[in-house]
């Protein structure tokens, strides 16, 4: 039941991340206004979406490059500096610049069927009710762990790349890195410095790409998630469609045998960890850098997804329901793609909203 206080607009866009400034900006372009037409909703208490929350040795120099948001670049920044706020000052300038008046910090906790073919958005902050939807969620707030037998017993610490603050943790330790991905190698690569010992384990031998992640190899890998979620399928890791640019500091790393890898190990002790053929390995800590999974438990009243457990996409647009589109999934969870498709599904919502409902 809809109560007058409830504000209704066109569009809410939930996330103020890349994708979801990339997808408030391309509003504006079209004539949108914030808070009449469209809101912005967002949970963290800052500007900056996920890489507020990233770790302070990750810096600008070391990520893989942010892209710039659509109409403002991002210009001088310090390699040393961390890239939580070199990203948190950018987006914030940027929300200032294009007047995008995000609500934080407001959660969103759950988008159902509303009245008259309307969305109801429950937040935190009270209900917004809106005839489409764009969700820019990330994945930050769900970090995957996978099970293995005998994990309860570890006696050490285990811990995920959502919590790590930094090498200086392991100092003196033996580590375990599980993971094959660009977390990974940053933590391995930080952390032999100061450990007493790592070990890398990864599910599939890591794939090393000679020469630089260009933007043909950018448009192969972002084809391949996009034909996973164009059938409905999850979409895969980041690095099972990129494989892992070889950078120099990573060059380094591997003539000192810190990226030798090893298969997944059979069972947890609590001591370490042991493989099928009896070899153990005696650790302190395990660090899980195993990734995240999309943040969309607030879309499940909608019942968008798949027998196969993705969410079906044309585009950007839920195959089930014309009025959401989601962004920073599948094809666009890349700072480049949050861009792109931002424009994408501004355009495709515009004719859509034009057409008067039957
Ligand atoms: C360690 C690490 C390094 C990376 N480095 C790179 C890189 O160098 N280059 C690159 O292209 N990509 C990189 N990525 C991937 C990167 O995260 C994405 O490309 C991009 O930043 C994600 O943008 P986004 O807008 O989709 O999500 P996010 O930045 O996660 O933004 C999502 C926003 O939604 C908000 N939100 C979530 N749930 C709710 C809710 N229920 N209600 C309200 N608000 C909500 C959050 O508060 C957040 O602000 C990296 C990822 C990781 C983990």
């Amino acid at each position: 039941m809809e109560h007058a206080t409830e504000p209704n607009v066109d569009v809410v866009v939930v996330g103020a991340g890349q994708a979801g400034l990339s997808a408030a900006y391309h509003l504006r372009r079209a004539g949108y206004r914030p808070e009449r037409d469209f809101v912005v909703l967002d949970r963290a208490p800052r500007a900056g979406g996920a890489w507020q929350y990233r770790w302070p040795s990750l810096t600008f120099g070391r990520v893989h490059g942010v892209h710039d948001l659509p109409g403002m670049p991002l210009r001088g920044a310090a390699p040393e500096r961390p890239s939580s706020e070199v990203v948190g000052e950018y987006f914030e300038e940027y929300e200032l610049a294009h007047d995008l008046r995000v609500h934080r910090p407001v959660a969103v906790t759950a988008v159902r069927e509303g009245d008259g073919d309307r969305l109801r958005v429950e937040t935190s902050e009270g209900v917004w009710n809106t005839w489409a939807l764009i969700n820019a969620t990330g994945t930050w707030a769900r970090p995957f762990l996978p099970r293995y037998p005998g994990q309860r017993s570890f006696r050490g610490r285990q811990t995920h790349t959502a919590w790590y603050r930094g090498p200086q943790d392991f100092a003196g330790e033996r580590v375990i890195v599980v993971g094959g991905g660009t977390s990974a190698v940053q933590h391995l690569l930080e952390i032999a410095e100061v450990a007493t010992a790592t070990t890398w384990v990864t599910r599939r031998p890591p794939v090393f790409l000679e020469g630089p992640f260009d933007e043909r190899r950018g448009r192969e890998a972002v084809a391949r998630v996009a034909e996973r979620v164009r059938v409905g399928l999850p979409p895969q890791s980041v690095v099972s469609v990129t494989g892992l640019p070889m950078t120099e500091a990573m060059q380094r790393a591997r003539e000192r045998g810190v990226l030798r890898r090893l298969p997944m190990f059979d069972r947890i002790t609590p001591d370490g960890a042991v493989w099928a053929d009896g070899h153990t390995v005696a650790a302190d800590s395990i660090l899980w850098a195993t990734g995240f999974r999309a943040d969309l438990g607030h879309l499940s009243p909608l019942g968008l997804r798949e027998h196969g457990g993705g969410i079906r996409l044309d585009g950007t647009r839920a195959v089930r329901d014309p009025r959401v589109h989601l962004l920073g999934y599948g094809p666009s969870a890349s700072t480049v793609g949050a861009n792109r498709f931002g424009r994408t599904a501004v355009n495709e919502l515009r004719e859509w909203l034009l057409v008067p409902s039957a």
